[in-house]
């Protein structure tokens, strides 16, 4: 015999938020009397209101985003490895240098899209109390998988030793360094019994927001674009660097809207981003461009495809203070110029029709089912 009624087991209180807390998971006990969400009600953290109500919208930009996301679907597996295999299997295809930069940026990447997806799954989702940016956090965790995925298949398609690619975050310094770095960030706010509502505790929920969406995916990134977009731009594993410019396309929107959380939260919540605090952040990618330069050092050693340690280290830079700017904040290093000018156009999807046109737009035209 169903009866709905009954209260859940009281003996496990913690689950239930008491009468005096919102309810920021949105699986609590259902408030009876409260009335319909309005948009005043809704707010980045700490909202009171109902989780549960995607509608009305109030974040415009996190629900364009989602669509937006949407939009740019693709799969790894539809990217011809061919070429890549052909390429890595000959014996003088790459030198050795090109080799152990590949195999480096692909550890580095295969474990850091794993560290992002918990991250997002068990850390930032829970705190995030807005229905549309938690239905773009779904979208973004799935691409997360996506990105697994292609490693996965890059892995399987070049005969790689996987258990060397998927322990090179435990065994190679420069990228240990770099995940645990990030990992300093969200321990803590992955604990069950962390909650924001703090001052101390929103401060803590910021710099894992930094940690993980402007320097994990909106710098450390970037190099790694960089080196694989360098060796496709010289015709060289050319699967890879279209897997690569997928990704990037992703990776570019999830760090816009990290950006854009991050400014939404100082904007509701101005107490939280004071002098020191912007001071820390900027500290933060300080080191950050640091650690980066290190993986640069490592993993090119003498420089190829006209790329090296110095130029990487100039271009973090240069991504940093962008990051910078983005948040508000003032330039972290010496202004600088671009060193890679050929990244903003693989960035700009626009000028890069014959790339992008046949899969985007079959995507887009995909909204009638065929079932046959
Ligand atoms: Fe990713
Ligand atoms: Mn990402």
């Amino acid at each position: 015999m169903l009866d709905w009624d009954t209260p859940r087991n009281t003996a496990q209180p913690t689950f239930i938020p008491s009468s005096s807390l919102a309810d920021t998971t949105g699986l609590g006990s259902i408030d009876r009397s409260g009335g319909r969400v309005s948009v005043d009600e809704k707010a980045m953290i700490n909202c009171r209101a109902d989780v549960n109500q995607l509608l009305p919208l109030k974040y415009k930009w996190a629900w364009e985003k989602y669509l937006a996301a949407c939009n740019n679907h693709w799969m790894p597996t539809e990217v011809s490895m061919q070429a890549d295999i052909a390429l890595w299997k000959s014996r003088d295809g790459l030198t050795e240098d090109e080799r152990r930069m590949v195999k480096r940026n692909l550890g580095f990447f295969a474990a850091s899209e794993s560290l992002v997806a918990n991250n997002i799954v068990l850390a930032i989702y829970r705190q995030l109390t807005n229905p549309e940016c938690r239905q773009y956090l779904l979208r973004q965790a799935f691409e997360e998988a996506v990105h697994t995925h292609t490693f996965q298949y890059i892995v399987e398609s070049l005969g790689l030793d996987e258990g060397e690619l998927f322990n090179m975050y435990r065994e190679v310094p420069s990228i240990t360094d770099k995940a645990a770095w990030a990992l300093r960030h969200t321990q803590g706010i992955e604990n069950p019994s962390f909650v924001t509502g703090t001052p101390e505790a929103d401060q803590a929920f910021l710099r894992d927001l930094i940690a993980f969406y402007v320097v994990f995916e909106g710098m450390w990134f970037y190099t790694g674009f960089a080196q694989i977009l360098a060796l496709g731009r010289r015709n060289k594993m050319v699967g890879i660097a279209e897997q690569y410019q997928y990704i990037l396309r992703d990776e570019s929107i999830h760090l816009n809207f990290g950006i854009d959380v991050i400014n939404q939260i100082k904007i509701e919540n101005p107490h939280l981003w004071t002098l020191p605090f912007q001071e820390e952040v900027r500290q933060m990618l300080r080191e950050a461009a640091d650690l980066e330069a290190a993986y640069g050092r490592d993993t090119m050693p003498r420089g190829l495809l006209g790329l090296n340690a110095t130029l990487c280290e100039q271009y973090m830079h240069f991504i940093a203070n962008r990051r910078c700017a983005q948040l508000g904040l003032s330039y972290v290093f010496a202004e600088v110029d671009n060193p890679f000018p050929w990244m903003s156009e693989a960035m700009d999807l626009k000028k890069e029709k014959n790339f992008f046109e046949t899969r985007v737009i079959d995507y887009q035209s995909g909204g009638a089912l065929a079932w046959d």
